[in-house]
């Protein structure tokens, strides 16, 4: 499931062909992703311009000058497949339709962003601009790990009252936006605080570390998405999933990366998920 650097790349992918870009034809395949697509939705994108494309949480946001936003999710398995628009000096060609090819946008420049979503977690609907953030998917999110109003007072405050691990409390998207289990698992390793330990009785000095550590992971993430994202538009305009190197998620049985550290990298399983440490440097 793509989390937020995964998204913000998808997005940055996107923003070159879409950004300012008129959307000449919309195709709409079926009637529903995970929810209902919202009425109309061809007609209601066929002929705008797409002023903007921004990013909340893990949904993408295009806004229309009709006044309306576009709100995107990949869910699960959602891709989007960038043809026909120049790259350099190099131009994708359109692929053949594929069964999975939910929405199709044909863009004035001739370019094509087919979104295909095998598992169809996906979600698309459209909003009032203005009213976007009230939206039920997007007024319940907490704040943005990358903006301002998440803190160190913020995350001090807002664990306080969790009895919960600290791993759940990170995945809750009330407390910040976007984390996923992979990046919290990336976190709890680089702060040295067991993914078991309840929220509630971390010390300050302790909590306030993940404010920064959280910040890192994910501009780190971002920035890997970058550079693989120059080689998928040049490769195939496929903007889908990216292989980054992780210190501990997926390193079940491995040796730690810490230094003098002689454990290896354990799994357990916390709410349905699977959390990678180490139990010697997390504490
Ligand atoms: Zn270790």
């Amino acid at each position: 499931m793509p989390e937020l650097p995964e998204v913000e790349t998808v997005k940055r992918g996107l923003a070159p062909v879409m950004e300012g870009a008129r959307i000449v034809q919309a195709n709409v395949n079926r009637p529903d992703l995970r929810w209902p697509f919202p009425e109309n939705m061809a007609k209601r994108l066929t002929g705008a311009t797409i002023q903007r494309l921004r990013r909340r949480s893990k949904y993408i946001l295009a806004d229309l000058d009709t006044g309306e936003s576009l709100l995107i999710h990949l869910g699960m398995s959602g891709r989007m497949l960038i043809s026909g628009a120049k790259v350099g000096s190099f131009t994708h060609d359109h692929p053949p339709a594929e069964k999975h090819d939910h929405v199709v946008f044909h863009m004035e420049s001739g370019a094509r962003i087919t979104f295909n979503d095998p598992r169809r977690f996906g979600a698309m609907d459209l909003l009032k601009t203005e009213t976007a953030e009230q939206h039920k998917l997007l007024s319940v999110i907490g704040p943005e790990p990358l903006g301002n109003s998440f803190d160190t007072d913020y995350l001090i405050k807002a664990l306080s009252n969790k009895a919960s691990p600290i791993k759940s409390a990170l995945l809750d998207q009330r407390i910040v936006a976007g984390l996923g289990n992979i990046y919290v698992c990336e976190t709890l390793y680089r702060a040295g605080i067991s993914p078991l330990r309840k929220a509630n009785q971390i010390s300050k000095p302790r909590v306030a570390t993940l404010v920064p550590i959280i910040r890192d992971v994910l501009n780190e993430a971002i920035d890997a998405g970058g550079s693989s994202l120059k080689d998928f538009r040049q490769a195939s305009g496929d903007l889908g999933y990216f292989q980054h190197s992780f210190d501990v998620y997926g390193r079940e049985g491995d040796a730690c990366r810490t230094t003098e550290c002689k454990s290896e990298i354990k799994r357990v399983v916390q709410s349905g998920r699977s959390t990678f440490y180490c139990s010697n440097c997390q504490r």
